[in-house]
């Protein structure tokens, strides 16, 4: 399997970091153009709990971050990350005002952008493709979360899997490198749907995945799903299984950014089976060898 820090490592000789940046925003699932009420799994301040409050101006958000990250891991370069919400639902005056600040910034070698598939032609791209031009790398991540239907008409998602495809073909068609979000184990999806994913992962050539556990964060739907019992989440031992299947149709060449979801347990009634992300990991590597390992 290689993991994302070896993808960025194979890029640029070094250790790179992601400098995650809270622009505040909103998204087109929230506030009607697409949908209302957002996903069943997005808490009121979005996906991102590792972030700075969106109250701090941009360098102040960066400077220390890169602070913390400089001193902690020795890293000297960086992807700025613009993390929350819909990157590429910005006013686009807006944004172009964060990549000009991007700009100005030492040591950052490009920055990623998370979004929607279908929230790809508001001139975003262009804006991305002139910082790209400079000789900045652009990342576009994409949240996909399952690749059926079904599930995505379950969980509100307000796009189709169709839709994932055709904004994967604009990322890829500008030369961008592609991250693509799933929740591996959402309740509607089988061990089927994730091998499908894994698949269109693949076919669609995504440079690399950021997996997510299911996690149940206070004031959501799906919060409210799984205190009236009307949703169950698989077992840690299902969920490894369910893992391995799609590691093992993945691609080795596509990263893995992440194999287990990070949320802070006061914000969750589930996360991560009650245990730290980290054990999770060295013990899904124990078993997967005693499946027979990974490539
Ligand atoms: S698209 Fe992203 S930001 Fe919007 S509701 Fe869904 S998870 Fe939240």
């Amino acid at each position: 399997m290689l993991k994302y820090s070896q993808f960025l490592r194979n890029i640029y000789g070094e250790k790179v970091y992601k400098i995650p940046v809270n622009t505040g925003g909103t998204c087109p699932n929230r506030d009607g153009t697409k949908g209302t009420g957002g996903c069943i799994f997005c808490s009121e301040i979005g996906t991102g709990f590792e972030l700075p409050p969106a109250e701090l101006d941009f360098f102040t958000q960066v400077n220390q971050n890169i602070c913390h990250i400089r001193k902690k891991y020795k890293a000297n370069r960086y992807l700025i990350y613009f993390q929350n919400f819909t990157g590429t639902y910005l006013p686009l005056d807006i944004f172009r005002r964060y990549l000009e600040q991007v700009r100005q910034v030492e040591d950052v070698v490009g920055v990623s952008v998370s979004t929607r598939p279908d929230c790809l032609d508001g001139g975003h791209l262009d804006e991305l493709a002139k910082l790209q031009q400079e000789g900045y790398d652009v990342f576009v991540e994409l949240g996909l979360q399952s690749a059926n239907d079904e599930t995505l008409f379950r969980i509100n998602r307000g796009h189709t899997v169709a839709d994932y495809v055709e904004g994967a073909k604009k990322v890829k068609e500008r030369g961008f490198y592609l991250d693509t979000h799933l929740i591996l184990n959402l309740p509607w999806d089988t061990e089927e749907d994730v091998v499908c994913a894994a698949k269109l992962m693949n076919e669609v050539q995504t440079d690399s995945v950021k997996l997510h556990s299911l996690h149940i964060p206070y004031g959501t739907k799906l919060y409210e799903l799984y205190r009236d019992n009307q949703i169950a989440v698989i077992s840690k031992e299902e969920y490894f299984h369910r893992l391995y299947l799609f590691l093992k149709e993945l691609n080795p060449c596509v990263a893995v950014q992440r194999l287990f979801s990070r949320a802070p347990k006061e914000d969750t009634a589930f996360c991560n089976w009650q245990t730290s992300w980290w054990k999770l990991e060295d013990e899904f590597f124990r078993y997967a060898d005693q499946m027979g390992g990974l490539e």
